[in-house]
């Protein structure tokens, strides 16, 4: 089978994102003056949509002041991914596992949250079996409101003592982690309180690490005891909050390019459903990406809007999986192989979210593996 790709007659892509590595520093320049300490850099679903390999390199890359002492996956699969890809930063999963897990995290020494007297000495068990001249490093997780993981703040007080008897875990860290820190916050002071209270009754200089935010706890809350960060979304450059974003380099933009430009006249109805019918003879752009993308379906036309040649062009008629079209009665000299930001540096992917009634999060993670990943110095 010829290699297609590299064959001088291979095309472009017609979607692809452009990564900036430059603003990946930026953005954590930007974590670590917010908070002291050191950063975990939240690696999962594909380094949200970035490339969990290359964000990883690129983040291993920079000088040792910098750099992030953990990179924080969902799974064994995104952990052995990163192991891999030859990384060297510590490996943290960031959920509880599941026991077909727990042989593979031990085996390589990947660091595990522990939510439960079970999964502790199930690890114990593990690691006197595969590395009896060592101990596992793990960190503890309370749950302080999300109720997702974590020993419940009265049982870990009761049960300190029994886990620090687990002869084969070195308990290096604790963690807990913030369901409303962009929501509420009221509810998110009371949280930080609670888990800074519980670290002093359970004795802060037991732990090398103490941990609670993510982005929006790092740039809305101050703790008394934590001394490491775990930034996901801002690490990309999008703020979970209304505020912050101006400090902040959008990392990721999604491109495509104009495959076809026509005047269509009045009445002329526009994608499936015909929901949207020209009211005057419009000049009409297919641009060449649409769900099966990335790009959300359920963003509304008229409403929505693409940059095309930079300026902003009305989305017409309902997003099909290849193409979508806009327009462009705006831009007399719009073409064919003109180029497209459907969001990115211009278009904030929150502004995305919020018409499709999502979140950031979920449209970067959507984006597709059809679409090629660009990656600028
Ligand atoms: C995903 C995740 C984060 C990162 O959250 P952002 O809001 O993207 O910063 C931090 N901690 C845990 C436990 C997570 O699951």
């Amino acid at each position: 089978m010829p290699d297609l790709e590299s064959s001088p007659a291979a095309s472009p892509p017609r979607a692809w994102a452009e990564i900036n590595l430059a603003h990946l520093r930026h953005n954590l320049e930007v974590v670590n003056s917010h908070q002291p300490g050191d950063v975990m850099a939240v690696l999962k679903a594909g380094a949200y949509g970035h490339g969990m390999e290359e964000i990883a390199g690129a983040l291993e890359a920079l000088p040792r002041d910098i750099a992030p002492i953990f990179f924080g996956v969902a799974s064994a699969i995104e952990a052995r991914r990163l192991a891999h890809a030859g990384m060297q930063t510590r490996i943290y999963l960031l959920g509880a596992t599941c026991p077909f897990e727990r042989r593979e995290i031990v085996a390589y020494r990947w660091t595990p949250c522990i939510s439960s007297m079970d999964e502790a000495a199930d690890f114990n068990r593990i690691a006197q079996q595969m590395i009896p001249s060592d101990k596992l490093k793990v960190h503890l997780t309370v749950d302080t409101g999300m109720g997702r993981g974590g020993f419940l703040p009265n049982d870990l007080l009761q049960l300190q003592d029994k886990l620090e008897k687990l002869a084969y875990l070195d308990i290096e860290g604790i963690g807990s982690h913030l369901p409303c820190a962009d929501e509420d916050e009221a509810f998110t002071r009371a949280q930080f309180e609670q888990f800074d209270t519980l670290i002093e009754e359970l004795g802060a200089e037991k732990f090398r690490y103490i941990h609670l935010a993510n982005s929006a706890g790092i740039l809305g809350y101050q703790s008394r005891h934590t001394n490491l960060q775990r930034p996901g979304l801002m690490l990309y450059g999008i703020s979970p909050l209304a505020t912050n974003q101006n400090e902040l380099k959008p990392v990721l933009s999604l491109k495509s390019k104009v495959s076809l430009v026509r005047t269509l006249p009045a009445g002329q109805g526009i994608s499936y459903g015909r929901e949207t019918v020209l009211a005057h003879d419009t000049q009409v752009a297919t641009i060449g990406i649409g769900y099966g993308d990335g790009y959300p379906r359920s963003m509304p036309p008229k409403l929505a809007s693409v940059l095309v040649n930079g300026k902003r062009c009305p989305l017409l008629g309902r997003v099909t999986m290849d193409q979508i079209m806009v327009d462009v009665s705006s831009l007399p000299d719009c073409s064919s192989g003109d180029e497209v930001e459907l969001f990115g540096e211009n278009i904030l992917v929150s502004e995305i979210a919020q018409l499709a009634h999502t979140i950031p999060w979920a449209v970067l993670t959507a984006i597709t593996p059809r679409v090629t990943r660009v990656y600028n110095p």
